[in-house]
């Protein structure tokens, strides 16, 4: 079993208290590796580190270009060990393979996109009066904070850590307790760079040790924090104590809205793939499917055909789903079914899964629960699970109420060929991403991801999440 280590200032180390946590395969329930217990002492040691980088003039004569030239160089050196990270990956949270690849490739081209990007983020010159010139420039933060959760590990620490180096940062690492693998192994490539010790920094740890002491350490500039919605409270919070910036990218309860005009096939495919991808452990899951009542029948059962031909195995064995993270989660989402069968019909699935050979992993079969009211824990909260709820509509008005009824707004689907309609809707639906005819086209790394409401605060991905690591300096210029 491999014991892992912290990386702090350009070196590998324990933590100070010595100790480890176990990591699981939720595939099978096996320990296969071990992290570092990281503590206020290790972040502060990596925080340190990385403030004294941000001020050394071994990372400031670093020009923006080269910059972009090392995030290139973590690009190539993912892309030749894609099939390693693609296993590691799929070990650690328990996705198909095919998925960790695909994850893979997404962390590959944030790595690219920022690193075209370190040299093209530009400021303004405004006109004043004669005599007087003015510009505005825009300058790194320090040091940046990046807490990550467990469901998609390489892609949610490359997306920020790549803009926040791109900008000139210098960054702290907080991988998550349950999948650290990717993390280590990115760490791994950072340490092989020639960059100055402390730019890059990596803690392991729990959440309320490690990461409550990174989010309130007061040398940090800014904190990226993705997770759930009540540790996305304190993270802020935290960092609010110290006036600083957070960005928080937060949980969802994303609606498909289908009309009876789509197209059904298509539609199908969409919004089956939309809820079971990672088994439904995707914080943009379409996890509810609001449908027009006179196609529901029609719908719905295609939809439930298609739940029934899906395969449920381990990471490695490439099925349509994987194990759920954990027993603590597969008791909640097991929970939430039981709850279901209760107080409204399961029309598929619904059972817990054995699979041969991993009688330790946490299976669940892909399940739809239709019937649900509209103020029901299971219309309202994250399931985050493979559970598909069904709700009806008879008219756009219906429609967008029932999409902009819970607390959150990250991600909507629209199914229709009415393309007015479909713009009306998307002007009036509270969400930070709107899918029209598909859900999740594109891949997502250019564009603006973030949430509505509960769902989070600002934005990453794309462009604009470069300038939430830099702050704006206005500089005015008297002459003769
Ligand atoms: P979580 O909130 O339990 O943990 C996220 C991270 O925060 C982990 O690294 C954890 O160790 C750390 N943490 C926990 N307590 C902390 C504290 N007191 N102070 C600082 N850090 C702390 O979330 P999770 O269970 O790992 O992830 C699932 C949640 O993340 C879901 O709600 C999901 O919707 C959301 N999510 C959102 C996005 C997005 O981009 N919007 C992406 C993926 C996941």
């Amino acid at each position: 079993m491999e014991r892992f280590k912290l990386y702090i200032n350009g070196n590998w180390t324990n933590s100070k208290n010595g100790e480890h946590i176990d990591v699981k395969n939720p595939s099978s329930g096996n320990v296969f590796a071990s992290i570092p217990r990281g503590t206020q002492e290790d972040v502060d040691d990596a925080v340190n580190a990385a403030s004294d980088a941000f001020l050394s003039d071994a990372w400031r004569s670093v020009k923006p270009h080269e910059r972009g030239d090392l995030l290139f160089d973590i690009a190539e050196k993912m892309k030749s060990d894609r099939d390693e990270l693609a296993k590691l990956e799929s070990m650690d949270v328990g996705k198909p393979l095919s998925q960790a690849y695909a994850d893979v490739d997404a962390a590959i081209r944030y790595f690219r996109f920022y690193g075209g990007a370190a040299d093209k983020v530009m400021g303004d010159t405004i006109p004043i009066e004669d005599g007087l010139l003015d510009y505005v420039v825009r300058e790194p933060l320090g040091v940046t904070a990046h807490i990550v959760p467990w469901n998609y590990p390489l892609q949610i620490i490359s997306r920020s850590v790549a803009a926040a180096i791109a900008m000139g940062n210098t960054v702290v690492v907080k991988s998550a307790e349950d999948t650290p693998m990717t993390a280590m192994r990115l760490t791994a490539f950072f340490d092989e760079l020639d960059l100055p010790a402390g730019v890059f920094n990596h803690i392991t740890g729990f959440g309320y040790e490690a990461g409550a002491a990174l989010s309130s350490h007061p040398l940090i500039n800014h904190v990226t924090f993705t997770g759930s919605v009540g540790t996305g409270i304190t993270v802020g919070q935290a960092a609010m104590a110290n006036v600083v910036p957070s960005t928080l990218e937060l949980g969802g309860k994303s609606p498909n809205i289908v009309f009876a005009d789509c197209d059904i096939d298509k539609t199908v495919e969409g919004v089956v793939r939309a809820i079971i991808q990672n088994a439904g452990q995707t914080c943009s899951a379409g996890a509810r499917l609001l449908v027009e009542d006179s196609f529901k029948n029609e719908f719905l059962q295609k939809v439930v055909e298609k739940f029934e031909s899906l395969t449920v195995g381990a990471g490695m064995d490439d099925k349509h789903l994987g194990p759920i993270l954990n027993e603590k989660q597969y008791n909640h989402v097991l929970g939430l079914i039981e709850q279901a069968k209760k107080e409204a019909s399961v029309v598929a699935g619904g059972n817990p899964v054995t699979v041969e050979g991993y009688e330790g992993g946490f299976y669940v079969q892909p399940t739809i629960i239709d019937g649900v009211s509209k103020d029901s824990k299971l219309a309202q909260e994250e399931i985050f699970g493979p559970v598909l709820t069904v709700f009806t509509f008879k008219d756009e008005a219906e429609a967008l109420d029932l999409a902009n009824s819970t607390d959150y707004g990250l991600v909507t689907g629209i199914w229709t060929q009415d393309i007015s309609r479909a713009h009306y809707l998307a002007s009036r639906i509270d969400s930070g991403q709107v899918f029209i005819n598909n859900y999740g086209a594109g891949g997502g790394v250019q564009m603006p991801f973030g949430g509505y409401k509960k769902s989070g605060i600002g934005r990453e991905k794309g462009w604009i999440a470069l300038y939430n690591y830099t702050q704006v300096k206005n500089v005015a210029v008297k002459y003769n």
